[in-house]
């Protein structure tokens, strides 16, 4: 197997937003992230492939904490991540996450969903964070169902109103972990026109996903991991023409 690593300056700039340095993590016996140096730009969007396993998801996880990690360090906007409370609720706030299964609050209409962060971790005011919530949903499409419950929404809309829930909490960066798999096909692309519509207006993201069409017109970068290891990094247009790494040929023979 051939690595190949076109990591960017290792100084860091006032530019780089979130930084892994040599990041390792285990869960029991099983190295699930290897020595992972990561750094992202402000207003960058890098996309992280590979096959099923590889760590994408516990990798995104340890970027809001939701994961520990063992060894090494991860700084947002050049602050060490909290460990715990109040600090720890504003980094999850700082960096939005996005998770396949929608995770919102079945129990809450869309625009309680949208403003709960927004009054609790924000210190919103109520009416203040409405608007907010109305605007972003009107944003992401789903303008006219914001007194309905999640259940009563498409895959689609409930992952747009997911997306916009993030984004009520002004985020620096937004992680997304395969937003689309669980959708069904024809509510792929309202979701991912979102998500593109988002990377032009400059946020910062990290987007763990399959769709190969969104990596090639969105991404700054592809990561490619593989056994809890990043083993290529590469603009798009080189990444899919001309994979360096044995695993990377492998992995795009599949899926392409
Ligand atoms: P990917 O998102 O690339 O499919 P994951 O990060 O979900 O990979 O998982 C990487 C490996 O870590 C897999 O082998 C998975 O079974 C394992 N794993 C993930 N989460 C846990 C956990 N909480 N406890 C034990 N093993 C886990
Ligand atoms: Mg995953």
């Amino acid at each position: 197997m051939t690595e190949v690593s076109v990591t960017k300056d290792a100084v860091p700039t006032a530019d780089d937003l979130v930084v892994l340095r040599n990041v390792n993590k285990h869960f029991g016996a099983l190295h699930v992230l290897q020595d992972i140096d990561l750094t992202i730009a402000r207003g960058e969007v890098v996309v992280v492939i590979g096959p099923s396993g590889s760590g994408k998801s516990t990798l995104c996880r340890t970027i809001n904490r939701l994961e520990s990690i063992d060894s090494g360090e991860i700084k947002i906007d050049g602050r060490p991540l909290p460990q715990e409370g109040k600090e720890l609720a504003r980094l999850r706030a700082d960096v939005g996450m996005v998770f396949q299964s929608f995770n919102l609050f079945a129990h809450k209409t869309v625009l309680e969903n949208v403003t709960l962060g927004q009054l609790k971790v924000r210190k919103a005011d109520k009416k203040a964070a409405e608007e907010k919530a109305r605007n972003l949903l009107d944003r992401v499409g789903v303008g006219t169902q914001a007194d309905k419950y999640p259940a009563q929404l498409s895959g689609g809309q409930q992952q747009r109103v997911a997306i916009a829930r993030a984004l009520a909490m002004d985020p620096k960066v937004m992680l997304f972990d395969e937003p689309t798999s669980a959708l069904d096909p024809e509510m792929i692309n309202e979701v991912l026109e979102v998500m593109q519509q988002l990377a032009r207006d400059g946020m910062t993201m990290v987007v763990v996903t399959h769709e190969m069409g969104f990596a090639r017109s969105a991404a700054n970068r592809v990561v490619f991991m593989a056994d809890g290891r990043i083993v290529e990094e590469a603009a798009p247009d080189q990444f899919f023409s001309n994979p360096r790494s044995d695993r990377a040929k492998d992995f795009l023979s599949k899926i392409l």
